[in-house]
């Protein structure tokens, strides 16, 4: 019988080795190179998968390059790669649970919550299947003398970097609204978590995309993404990762002069007033910052509470962080499992040791009672956090959170914009006035007001300052994956004053 904790779950029929997908094959790397894949449980290594190098990458780019020149998908009516990309979200959706189970093992997302990003991902197909068929351009009009459209273009092959944290749902996001436009792409997953990426190819098999459409290479981000990032063919790069990795990519893109949108880290801050629906602001701030095991880009990683009802929050914040269940990823009462790796794992302990000398620990602090061995943290409360401190400053990127107290609106507003960072902001106030006044303040790409990160996909997703770069979502993706060709045509006689008319002899 199956432990009812999960404990040790190992889903059925595990591949041993994942390959590349490239134009429509499976294949090793040019020099047979593999790295090792753990699960975060045991952190024993379970999977070798194929590291890819420029070699490789060169290999993928010349086969997205061939379908792009060569193959029917950019020139397919909207509606034709419309309906192949609902029959990918069909697929997804019909096998949630397995891929739930995948995603759960490899990254240690409790499996609830991955199932939850499983449908998320078919959503996102869905989504962006549905809005290319829907596409209006300008047409603009000068009475009796020009019309002016916009041409709209795929632009060619897209290089699409993905981080661990949800991955299979973050890839859904760049490759639903690429392909719909009719870009072919080159996916670099993250070497951390490979293992639900390598059921995309069956996925596009089966709803027919044709082969050089989409190409995986797997492989460190230094060589497989870095390659990509410096290849020549490639026009863009959409980028989800870490703020400094993003720097990186944006100094090597920069001599190709590519497109660049750069999703990156983030230290949202969710600022209650004494005025807010204090059980509302609890459970959501809660839900906020442990949920997706603090591996969420738009965690709300520090709490701003006004002093007045600082000391009530406080307790009941802790009270309630220390009731949130750890367990094993695969056990459905979960509600934080593993950390992904254990060099994540290291790196969430050692700011937890910081944050000992910083604030004052009031939940969590270290591994859970009865948790010796995978990467599991307690949900962990510091309060008292000073602004200065490396724990309200630094993404930490795990169930770890800085709470500390305000007065004023302007010192709430100077705390939450006091850091490098500028992804999410969560507000809880009853006050109207100040709920917009503040919105509009906060240095953040994305606000929420009295209310979890709910987020509606035509709306735009991306961050300011160290955040990010561009927006995604909605048309704004559309909008990155295309070239806006303006085409302007005469109405009538030429328009324009004649040059050279007269012989120099006349004048
Ligand atoms: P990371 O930057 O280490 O890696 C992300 C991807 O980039 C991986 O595929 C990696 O292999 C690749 N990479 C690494 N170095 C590279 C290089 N030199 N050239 C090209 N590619 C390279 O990030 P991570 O640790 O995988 O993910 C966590 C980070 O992602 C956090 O900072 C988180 O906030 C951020 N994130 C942001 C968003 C958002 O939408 N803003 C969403 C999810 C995650």
């Amino acid at each position: 019988m199956t432990d009812p904790t999960g404990a040790g779950h190992r889903p059925a029929d595990l591949p041993e080795r994942i390959q590349h997908y490239i134009d429509g094959e499976l294949v090793d790397s040019v020099d047979g190179a593999t790295f090792e894949v753990l699960d975060p449980v045991s952190n024993e290594t379970y999977l070798s998968a194929a590291a890819g190098t420029q070699a490789d990458v060169d290999r993928a780019v010349a086969a997205a390059r061939r379908a792009f020149t060569e193959g029917p998908w950019p020139g397919m009516l909207p509606r034709e790669r419309s309906r192949i990309l609902h029959r990918v979200a069909d697929i997804v959706e019909s096998r949630d649970t397995r891929l739930a189970e995948l995603e759960s093992f490899d990254s240690g997302l409790p499996i609830t919550q991955a199932l939850g990003q499983a449908r998320r991902a078919a959503e996102n197909f869905r989504f962006f299947a549905d809005l290319v068929v829907a596409q209006a351009d300008d047409t603009y009009k000068v009475p009796g003398r020009q019309v002016n459209y916009v041409n709209r273009k795929p632009i060619g092959v897209a290089g699409l970097i993905t981080p661990w944290n949800t991955p299979f749902m973050l890839e859904s996001w760049k490759l639903g609204p690429a392909l719909a436009t009719g870009n072919t792409v080159v996916l670099k997953p993250a070497e951390f978590t490979p293992l639900s990426a390598s059921l995309w190819a069956g996925i596009f098999e089966e709803a027919g995309v044709p082969p050089g459409v989409f190409n995986l290479v797997n492989g460190l981000g230094e060589e497989a993404g870095d390659a990509l990032v410096k290849h020549p063919d490639v026009p863009l790069i959409s980028f989800t990762g870490e703020s400094r990795t993003g720097q990186l990519i944006f100094a090597n893109a920069a001599p190709h002069l590519k497109g660049l949108s750069m999703e990156l880290g983030g230290k949202s801050p969710a600022v209650v007033f004494a005025d807010a629906d204090l059980d509302a602001a609890i459970d959501a701030t809660i839900f906020g910052v442990f949920s997706l095991n603090g591996e969420r880009c738009t965690a709300g990683s520090r709490i701003l509470v006004q002093r007045e009802v600082y000391g009530e929050f406080v307790e009941r914040y802790a009270a309630q962080a220390r009731r949130v269940v750890v367990g094993h990823p695969h056990d459905e009462r979960t509600e934080v499992g593993a950390l992904v790796h254990p060099e994540h794992f290291d790196k969430v302990m050692s700011y937890i040791e910081i944050g000992r000398g910083e604030g004052r620990l009031v939940a969590g602090g270290g591994r859970p009672e009865g948790f010796e061995s995978g990467n599991f943290v307690a949900p962990t409360v510091f309060v008292d956090v000073p602004r200065d401190a490396r724990i309200f400053q630094e993404e930490i990127f795990g169930p770890v959170v800085a709470i500390t107290p305000f007065d004023t609106e302007e010192e709430a507003l100077e705390l939450a914009n006091g850091v490098r960072y500028g992804l999410a902001a969560y507000i809880w106030t009853n006050d109207l006035r100040r709920a917009h006044t503040f919105a509009q303040s906060v240095e953040a790409g994305m606000v929420w007001l009295n209310s979890n990160n709910v987020r509606d996909l035509r709306t735009p997703f991306g961050g300011v300052k160290a955040s990010g770069l561009g927006h995604e979502g909605g048309y704004r993706s559309i909008d990155f994956y295309t070239d806006q060709q303006a085409v302007h045509i005469t109405l009538g006689g030429a328009h324009h004053p004649t040059f050279g008319k007269h012989d120099p002899a006349d004048r």
